[in-house]
């Protein structure tokens, strides 16, 4: 296995061990954090900032997908209760309405990632896991045992795995030696949080950005100010009079600007590493890649990479599975990332202000207004969509399990209720008994069980039911048929290791 190294670490110091050192407590960090912990690893998180705040709102709001993930953990009303929900997901600078969609969560969360933070933390606190604040991993090195991290108060962990969700500038990544291609940026925003003496003019702009209240709910000032710029690059930071002169431009007037809590820019560069893994180092969210914030889908992949990643680490650590269950969150990982700064690229195309850009925009408008464009391109942002390859078969495989109403001997239970805990689950619709679980039993829970009602997914629309169904923790359905299948033992063992046999 290669070493990679930036510092070197100090042999001979005395080092903290843990299973799983994180760097970066963004949303990905914390939520891979909390699904590590709900597994019982002993993981520690190594984060920068001082706190959970942070110097802007940046991400508006979570999508349908993300608060099933949240759902699946039995956390989701802690967020719901924060925010506000709307039936649609912004594409191109339009809304698609999504109240159709078969799931719980047919809208989204309005939910500013400077309050989205720190209730994830809160959860991640509550499980039990160190966050070292105020330090950063500066260097690691890898060998067949571990890996050395270097942390910048001149302390070490030594740690089975390390998994950087440290942004996108991530110190992993480079240490690692992981390529990171894609496309410099076309576009840059101005961003900010401001008050305004007038009334100014709510809305998105046709290129692109536009200007909204902060509270979405009470309305008036402070106000959100995103604003495309005549250029891409630039030498310094942007100023109040920059962001006042850049208002007159765009509306004919600044609104009498005044009082910024902060100002800042963003790009549309997009980038996605070239591998998500490199032996005992891990890519997660924004470190794996970034695109531009249209559809506002970066924090919302970042978590559902960590949920990916989190139960697959945990087996691993666990010596339940190989290290191998490792290489198939990059390969159902990295498609999802690729098609995301596909979309976001196309957005980007679609917001540009010359006529033939505005033709194709207005002819996809025309498309999107017609229901089968609408429910496939809203099923993407919305991420109710994600289909891993796990082979040919029934249209749920490799998909997200829907949060069935349930019926079972102890009485009504929604499917998701059974994921809290991030066990696996086989969920028999058919008669009671014919496989035998034991070996896996202290690993998968077997639920004998009734669904009324249709079983209908979001974009793809009624499906016939299924006898069984095997589930991962991260709610996706790794297995379908009937219990006398004989692929069943073969699907426990890929996913969750061999069977111990009955004594
Ligand atoms: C203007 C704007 C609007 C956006 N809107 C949306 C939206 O509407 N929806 C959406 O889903 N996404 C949106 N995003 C994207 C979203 O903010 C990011 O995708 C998200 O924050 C990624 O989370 P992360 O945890 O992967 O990375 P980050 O949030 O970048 O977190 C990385 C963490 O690692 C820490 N860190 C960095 N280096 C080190 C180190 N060496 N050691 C220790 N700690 C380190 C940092 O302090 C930070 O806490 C937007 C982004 C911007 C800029």
């Amino acid at each position: 296995m290669s070493a990679f190294i930036r510092f070197p670490v100090r042999r001979g110091a005395a080092m903290t061990e843990h299973a799983v050192v994180i760097a970066g407590a963004g949303p990905t960090g914390l939520m891979l954090a909390g699904e590590l912990a709900l597994a019982g690893i002993d993981v520690v998180i190594v984060e920068r900032r001082a706190s959970q705040d942070l110097d802007g709102s940046r991400a508006g709001g979570l999508h349908s997908r993300t608060i099933e993930v949240l759902d699946q953990r039995g956390i989701a009303d802690r967020f719901l209760s924060a925010g506000q929900v709307h039936p649609f997901v912004g594409y191109a600078g339009t809304f698609l309405d999504i109240s159709d969609f078969p799931t719980r969560h047919n809208y989204i969360l309005a939910l500013w990632q400077s309050l989205f933070e720190p209730i994830l933390a809160g959860w991640v606190g509550e499980l039990g896991v160190p966050i070292l604040r105020e330090r950063e991993v500066v260097g690691f090195a890898q060998d067949d045992t571990g890996v050395d991290v270097q942390v910048s108060d001149d302390s070490s962990l030594r740690a089975e795995y390390l998994v950087g969700c440290d942004g996108g500038r991530s110190l992993v990544r480079k240490v690692a030696g992981i390529d990171f291609p894609g496309w410099d940026p076309t576009a840059s925003y101005l961003i900010a949080q401001v008050e305004m003496d007038e009334e100014p003019e709510i809305g998105m702009r046709p290129e692109g950005g536009g200007i909204g209240p902060v509270n979405r709910e009470k309305g008036g000032g402070p106000y959100g100010v995103v604003l495309l710029e005549k250029q891409v690059e630039h030498t310094s930071a942007p100023t109040l009079q920059y962001l006042g002169e850049a208002l007159v431009a765009a509306y004919g007037s600044d609104f009498g600007v005044h009082s910024p809590t902060w100002i800042s820019r963003f790009t549309d560069m997009t980038r996605q590493a070239a591998s998500y893994r490199e032996g005992r180092v891990m890519l997660a969210g924004d470190a794996a890649h970034v695109h531009g914030p249209q559809g506002g889908q970066g924090l919302n992949t970042g978590v559902q990479d960590a949920v990916n990643l989190g139960w697959k680490l945990a087996q691993v650590v666990n010596k339940t599975s190989p290290d191998t269950l490792l290489d198939t969150y990059h390969t159902e990982r990295h498609p999802v990332g690729a098609r995301v700064l596909h979309n976001t690229m196309a957005q980007v195309a679609l917001a540009r202000i010359d006529e033939r850009s505005q033709a194709l925009r207005a002819t996809m408008l025309e498309l999107l207004s017609m229901d089968e464009p609408r429910r496939r391109m809203a099923g993407m942002i919305s991420g109710l969509d994600i289909h891993y390859d796990l082979g040919e078969g029934h249209p749920l495989l490799g998909r997200r399990m829907p949060d069935l109403d349930l019926r079972t001997a102890d009485g009504a239970i929604r499917m998701f209720a059974l994921l809290h805990d991030a066990r696996p689950v086989l969920l028999n619709l058919g008669e009671p008994g014919g496989f035998e679980i034991s070996p896996w039993a202290t690993r998968v829970r077997l639920v004998d069980a009734k669904h009324d009602g249709v079983w209908g997914l979001p974009v793809l629309g009624e499906i016939a039911a299924p006898p069984a169904v095997l589930i991962r923790p991260d709610g996706h359905v790794a297995w379908i048929g009937d219990l006398t299948d004989p692929e069943l033992p073969r699907a426990l063992a890929t996913w969750f290791g061999k069977g111990t046999p009955a004594r």
